[in-house]
């Protein structure tokens, strides 16, 4: 049995006024080759100065990822040469990363993964292939990205798929990046080997730039399966740099992987140190909100919601606000959940707090089905009305009285539209069933115990069969 290892790097452009070494606009979509300067096209003798803005993203990533901000960071040069780099070097930090240390817990599948740093650099060119040419469009050159580096502690594709939804979800609430995946404003390389049960780790490879959580999980089961067959065959794993191929969806070999010495970094010498106070880190982490990730697993403790529930419900945070509220009110957070759960299925309107805590009372009660409930959220959610009030003016009560339904259920059976629906049950066909309790229902206005409806029509029509 094969077990596969994987280590991700994360590229994650920061959300920023200006570029990382310049005040050229940092925004994606504009016109190309309209926001650069002589600093981030590389122009020589151009002095790169440090955008200290970018720091506040940076940091903030650092802090939600647990990591020890160093107090001093600084600048490497990595020097390669290709068309979308036009100083010939990166500007990123191998030496002293800003941040280090840290983990990220994954509730869903029950691990920690550790971070090993995050670091600042500049991002490169884009390239653009139009017609048998290649088109270069500098705006992107010099875009701040922080680089986030975990050990190799992964799995499965689900745990990185996990991962690379907590991070997307809790980066963008903290309004550190877009997280844009099919935009390039978050790529992820996957470093991958596969071992057997107890040897140590093999040879990786590195899968460049994944665009969705899709093409991820692909990648990853392509690529296990190549290693694996290689070492069946008797073969070696090579130290390679993979391209996945969206069309075919498998990986295939772009170059034999360089290492850090192939790139002759370099500490930058036009960049001096940058110091981070403590104060300065505390401050920023008294900037950042209660995480999507944070919030779901309080309301899963606090509120005893299910996981999934959680998620859905701390997908927006008006969302999550209303809920919280409104449970708190209440008391009810199940009658809450589902409420809103339902509620948010089939509207955009969010009900205020008291009114769906009052709907949930009226629910728990008895008083109202919770298809009544429903409906009843929605028009209040419209008008702003009271739900007590709305129940008290419509006689808007639950019908639980058998003479009533009876009633109702005998209308129905006798109506020839539905002498079909009837022969059928009689026939064996038992799901007609569910169509007769939506007829009765309708004649209730919605308003029967769905139960007893279906208690006496049952009894009514295999009475009628006996008979
Ligand atoms: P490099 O210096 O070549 O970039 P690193 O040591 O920085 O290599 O590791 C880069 C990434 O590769 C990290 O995410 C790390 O977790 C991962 N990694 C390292 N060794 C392995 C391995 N044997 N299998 C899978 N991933 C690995
Ligand atoms: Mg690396
Ligand atoms: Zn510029």
């Amino acid at each position: 049995m094969y077990e596969t290892v994987i280590g991700l790097e994360v590229h994650v452009e920061l959300k920023t006024d200006g570029k990382l070494f310049c005040k050229c606009k940092n925004r994606f979509g504009d016109p190309i080759n309209t926001n650069c300067c002589e600093i981030c096209t590389g122009l020589p003798g151009a002095i790169p100065v440090f955008n200290e803005e970018c720091l506040i993203p940076a940091v903030k990533t650092g802090l939600i990822l647990n990591c020890k901000i160093s107090e001093k960071t600084r600048f490497d040069r990595k020097n390669y040469f290709y068309p979308d780099l036009p100083k010939g070097y990166q500007i990123s930090q191998l030496y002293e990363p800003f941040a280090t240390d840290g983990h990220i817990d994954l509730p869903r599948s029950g691990k920690t993964i550790r971070i090993r740093e995050v670091h600042m650099e500049d991002d490169a060119a884009k390239l653009m292939y139009e017609n048998g040419r290649t088109v270069v469009d500098y705006n992107r050159c010099g875009v701040p990205l922080v680089e986030i580096v975990t050990m190799p502690d992964f799995r499965t594709a689900d745990e990185v798929t996990e991962f690379m939804e907590i991070l997307r979800k809790d980066l963008r609430a903290a309004g550190v990046t877009d997280g844009r995946l099919e935009q390039g404003s978050m790529r992820a390389d996957i470093n991958l080997s596969v071992r057997k049960e107890g040897e140590d780790f093999g040879t990786r490879t590195e899968t460049k730039n994944m665009a969705s959580f899709k093409a991820i999980a692909k990648a990853i089961e392509e690529e296990t399966r190549r290693q694996i067959l290689i070492l069946e065959k008797g073969g070696q794993v090579i130290q390679q740099t993979m391209r996945f191929d969206e069309e075919t969806l498998k990986t295939e070999v772009m170059r034999t992987k360089e290492n850090s010495d192939d790139y002759k970094y370099f500490p930058d010498p036009d960049l001096p140190y940058i110091t981070v106070s403590e104060e300065f880190s505390r401050k920023i982490r008294d900037m950042i909100p209660e995480l999507p990730s944070q919030k779901e697993r309080r309301f899963s403790e606090e509120f005893g919601l299910r996981d999934e529930d959680a998620k859905v419900i701390c997908r927006s945070d008006d969302v999550a606000d209303v809920f919280e509220k409104a449970a708190k009110m209440s008391g009810l957070n199940e009658a809450t959940a589902s409420l809103l759960l339902t509620h948010i299925a089939s509207s955009e309107k969010l009900p205020a707090p008291e009114a769906l805590s009052k709907t949930a009372v009226l629910m728990a009660g008895g008083k109202i089905s919770a298809g009544m409930a429903k409906t009843l959220l929605l028009d209040v959610s419209e008008t702003g009305e009271d739900p007590d009030e709305y129940v008290e003016k419509r006689g808007f009560v639950r019908i639980t009285d058998d003479g009533l339904i009876a009633d109702a259920v005998d209308k129905v059976l006798a109506d020839g539209d539905n002498a079909k629906a009837v022969s059928d049950f009689k026939a064996g066909k038992d799901k007609v069933l569910g169509f007769l309790v939506g007829k009765v229902m309708r004649e209730l206005k919605g308003k029967g115990d769905a139960g007893k409806v279906r208690t006496i029509l049952l009894n009514k029509l295999v009475g009628d069969i006996d008979g």
